[in-house]
């Protein structure tokens, strides 16, 4: 598919079909051009405003007849170029459908539409008691998070939006709405569209609600750090916590580089070593002894200086400055770009895959830290680049896809929740087989078979 550009006819046509802007300002389309990946950006040829289902299944309906690709745009914070207008067209903006519909206590369930964003959520809920889990560290869209199949600190107890969505309104290229899923824990009526639709880049459908499972904010919340001589005997210990079935709610492993950024970003002073973060979910007599436990653990792997705290305050400082730690490395490396790694191994392949992605990474110039939900068997690599030479970003994508070669090797997935985008193309193919994309490309041509939504991503036509 070549590059596609609108007609002012067109434009002037979309705009007969939403009460929202179609925009074609170049600090608009320049806004909708880029994810926070170092992928180069691409303009699309209009952005489009959308308020309502309705609206969406409009514009889609046209776009089909007039073969425009169609590009859904959240909150523009993936990282695998993933909303990059590769081949023109229109960049869907669907962050002004950002209402909650309604809020149901008793059955632990909410209804959004597609733009609401996870912080404004949960600021809404917590007046009822109640927190939607799933806790990518950017704000980013629920919509867009669907959409990605995204996860976070908290997924080892709570699950990913794979886990939390229930049910979804959706619509299809040529206009047509679909509902799947129900309010229920249980379902077996026939094919799981949900899970179909749930990661799909925006390759299949356009999102526009859903209903997403919440939990009762837990009585008592505690976080601990403790430190090790090295990253692998954190590792180690975060696996063997994980296998002695402790419900920990997070638990996070951060090497000493991120902790050095940490400590300059944040105003902090934490000791500058590997270092795992936990934090525990429940009753207080629950959460002391699951820390007790924990403790126990981590001084068999040679775990050190275990700190723990149930004050509010400290609990969400350690927290926000986990989730700025992507910030925090780019701070600490005036004028370059940052590259982030997305690898999930099985959890016996945990330290062996940590090592081995430090020891590659150690043998070339550029900097990186690292850090990974390592209860999950996920960890990422931020690895540093000037942004000015072309070069570097190449050596960067060839040693990170050797990496990621290895992961396969060790049964390991190239992405555990960032997704494929235009990225991981190449390493799709080798972890599933070309039999398995084969399937994946015939599921979208019966969906979308003039090729409009997100041409270019998870993998080619
Ligand atoms: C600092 C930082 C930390 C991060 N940490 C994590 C992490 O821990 N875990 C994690 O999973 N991700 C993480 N991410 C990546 C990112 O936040 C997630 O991928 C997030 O889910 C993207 O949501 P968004 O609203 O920004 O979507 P966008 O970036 O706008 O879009 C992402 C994809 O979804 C499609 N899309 C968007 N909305 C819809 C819709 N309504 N219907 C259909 N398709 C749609 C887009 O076309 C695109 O393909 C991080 C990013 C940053 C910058």
């Amino acid at each position: 598919m070549i590059r596609v550009d609108l007609t002012s006819d067109q434009i002037n046509h979309l705009q007969t079909l939403v009460t929202g802007l179609v925009s074609t300002n170049e600090s608009v389309l320049d806004s909708h051009s880029h994810d926070e990946s170092a992928f180069p950006p691409v303009r699309p040829s209009a952005v489009v405003m959308v308020s309502s289902t309705e609206e969406v299944s409009k514009v889609l309906a046209y776009c089909n007849a007039q073969k425009i690709p169609v590009v859904a745009f959240g909150a523009g914070t993936s990282l695998e170029g993933h909303v990059v207008p590769v081949h023109g067209g229109i960049s869907l903006d669907l962050t002004p459908m950002n209402r909650i519909l309604e809020i149901s206590p008793d059955d632990l369930l909410v209804r959004v539409e597609t733009g609401v964003q996870r912080m404004a959520l949960n600021s809404k809920l917590s007046h009822e008691g109640l927190f939607f889990s799933v806790d990518p560290g950017a704000d980013a869209t629920l919509g867009g998070m669907a959409a990605t199949g995204a996860a976070g600190t908290t997924t080892v107890r709570y699950g990913s939006m794979r886990e939390n969505v229930m049910a979804l309104t959706a619509v299809l290229a040529d206009g047509t709405v679909i509902h799947t899923g129900r309010g229920t824990r249980k379902l077996s009526a026939g094919y799981d569209l949900t899970r179909l639709i749930v990661g799909s880049e925006g390759t299949l459908a356009i999102i526009t609600e859903l209903t997403l499972r919440v939990f009762g904010i837990p009585e008592r919340m505690a976080a601990a750090v403790v430190r090790f001589p090295t990253l692998t005997d954190g590792v180690a210990a975060a696996t063997a916590i994980v296998r002695s079935g402790i419900a920990i709610a997070r638990c996070e492993f951060l090497d000493a580089k991120c902790i050095r950024n940490l400590n300059a970003h944040e105003n902090m002073t934490m000791p500058e070593s590997p270092t795992l973060f936990f934090e525990f979910h429940g009753s207080p007599q629950g959460v002391a002894e699951d820390a007790h436990s924990v403790k126990e653990i981590v001084e068999e792997f040679n775990g050190s200086e275990f700190e723990w705290t149930s004050d509010e305050g400290e609990r969400r400082r350690l927290w926000q400055a986990r989730h700025n730690a992507h910030w925090a490395a780019i701070a600490a490396h005036p004028g370059m770009n940052g590259v982030s790694t997305d690898m999930a191994v099985p959890l016996s392949q945990l330290p062996a895959a940590v090592a081995m992605a430090e020891e590659l990474l150690a043998r070339h110039p550029y900097p990186f830290s690292m850090l990974g939900h390592v209860a999950d068997g996920n960890f990422h690599c931020q690895i540093m680049n000037d942004p000015k030479n072309d070069n570097e970003l190449l050596e960067i994508r060839e040693i990170v896809h050797e990496m990621t070669m290895k992961i396969i090797g060790m049964g390991g997935t190239c992405t555990g929740e960032h997704g494929i985008g235009g990225g991981k193309i190449t390493a799709l193919l080798e972890e599933t087989g070309a039999e398995a994309v084969d399937v994946m490309r015939k599921i979208k041509k019966v969906l979308d078979p003039q090729w409009i939504l997100n041409p270019g991503k998870i993998f080619l036509a």
